[in-house]
């Protein structure tokens, strides 16, 4: 048994963690299983998606080679540990890179299948599920079983997204895109509301396939924020070297609080604003910024934080983003990273994914005593609106709130391994 946390630091409960080393030896490892339990990638999720105190943990880390690649019609079928940016790395110098790749880089092909991932551009490929054409899954009781969009489709979109619970991924057959290269040309733009917010989104998304926005959630009814759109640049060339850094230690209390919010975020605004016209830039500094500063999350201090990211419908953006935004600063609660982005009408190809046409807002908050009412509070908001909240950022969502947001949950149900649990399934399915 050893102590395991997620990405959000709120525990570090002792785990049974068995690493799978070979992908032709996990049927008999997860056979051996004395109960049940759940596969754990590189537990970048920030809840309890990949977490089963005093359970299994089934760590993919070591399932990490690639099996094949077809360079004519850019298919790699790899392993489920593979880590994206390892494939990133490999692949667009060859020219042809991952559709679909999130926040950050530093998560497994498993974990990205398991949330169906989205990235900044959305709007344009959708989820990273839309591009997995095969997978090979591992059940409890041994069975392994081949599914793609067009071989046992209905337990393929159970997995889409699925957080685990249909068994284990053990390999990937993915579909890459062309890529020009590592370049893209970038730009920032300040915007001040909401109006404006929207209507820089509507532009954008005809001719830029990365956008994503920051806001500075302190600053009341005349939001201000960054609006940072990007593509791929087609001559682009330029220099950039890794520099990587990482938080040495976890201080005794949050270096995020209310002291310290309203100057970090004046200060990012100050010093991107003033970064005007079209630059080229690399794409990982621009893509996956946090990835630049490894265990970034002990910020928050030993209490660890949650994150709340919901979706609305767009016909309900312009409100619900205001009322919830309005929520927070009367709480006196806030948010540095706090992510504000249109969600394109790709359909996603899980029965549980998360997206739908519409806004996502995603929120950083330290963890202190006062947040169960503020969160009850968006709860209200994006239930009154139609929208959902994201299980891959979620620890604590009420169950009725789950249920109630997510309309194929008793289809999902059916193709379920009962030997996969996690502790947010026993909190969001009640097993
Ligand atoms: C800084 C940061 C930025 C992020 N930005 C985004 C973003 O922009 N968009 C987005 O969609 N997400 C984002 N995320 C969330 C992250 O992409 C997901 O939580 C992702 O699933 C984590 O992958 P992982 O490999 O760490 O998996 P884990 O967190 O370890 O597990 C996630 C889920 O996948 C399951 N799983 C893992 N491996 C397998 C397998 N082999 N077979 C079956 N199930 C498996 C686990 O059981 C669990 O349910 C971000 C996270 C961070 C920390």
């Amino acid at each position: 048994m050893r102590p395991v946390s997620s990405w959000g630091r709120l525990s570090a409960d002792p785990h049974h963690v068995i690493e799978l080393l070979d992908r032709d030896k996990v049927a008999a490892e997860l056979m051996r299983a004395n109960g049940s339990g759940i596969a754990y990638g590189l537990g970048k999720s920030y809840g309890d998606a990949s977490l089963n105190p005093k359970g299994i943990l089934w760590s993919t880390g070591g399932l990490d080679r690639l099996i094949a690649f077809d360079d004519g019609a850019g298919r790699l079928r790899c392993e489920a540990g593979v880590v994206l940016r390892d494939i990133q790395r490999l692949m667009i110098p060859r020219g042809w890179s991952l559709p679909v790749v999130p926040g950050t880089q530093l998560v497994t092909v498993g974990g990205a299948i398991a949330n169906d991932v989205h990235g900044k551009n959305h709007h344009v490929v959708g989820t990273f599920g839309e591009h997995v054409r095969r997978l090979r899954l591992v059940r409890s009781d041994g069975e392994t079983i081949e599914c793609g969009p067009d071989a046992k489709p209905e337990l393929f979109a159970a997995t889409v997204g699925g957080l685990g619970l249909t068994g284990l991924i053990v390999e990937a057959e993915l579909q890459l895109r062309p890529s020009a290269g590592p370049w893209l040309e970038a730009e920032t733009l300040a915007f001040a509301g909401l109006d404006e917010f929207f209507a820089l989104s509507d532009e954008s998304e005809i001719d830029w396939e990365h956008t994503v926005s920051w806001i500075d959630c302190t600053s009341g009814p005349a939001l201000r924020g960054l609006f940072m759109r990007a593509r791929q640049a087609v001559a682009g060339s330029g220099t950039w070297h890794e520099r990587r850094r990482r938080m040495p230690f976890t201080p005794p209390v949050s270096l995020v609080n209310r002291l310290s919010l309203r100057p970090f975020n004046a200060l990012y605004y100050a010093v991107n604003r003033r970064r005007r016209g079209v630059r080229t830039v690399h794409y990982e500094p621009f893509l996956y910024p946090l990835d630049s500063v490894l265990d970034w999350n002990r910020l928050y201090g030993p209490s660890g934080f949650f994150q709340y990211q919901s979706v609305v419908p767009k016909k309900a953006g312009l409100w619900a983003t205001r009322d919830m935004l309005e929520a927070i600063q009367r709480s006196g609660q806030g948010s540095f990273l706090a992510v504000l982005k249109t969600f394109g009408h790709c359909a996603s190809a899980g029965l549980l994914s998360f997206p739908l046409p519409g806004v996502t807002l995603a929120l950083d908050f330290r963890n202190s005593r006062t947040l169960p009412r503020l969160f009850a509070r968006l709860d209200d908001i994006v239930r009154e609106a139609g929208g959902r909240l994201y299980p891959a950022k979620d620890a604590r969502m009420p169950r009725a709130l789950y249920e109630a947001t997510t309309p194929n949950l008793a289809a999902f149900a059916r193709h379920r391994d009962p030997g996969m649990s996690s502790a947010m399934s026993r909190r969001l399915m009640g097993s």
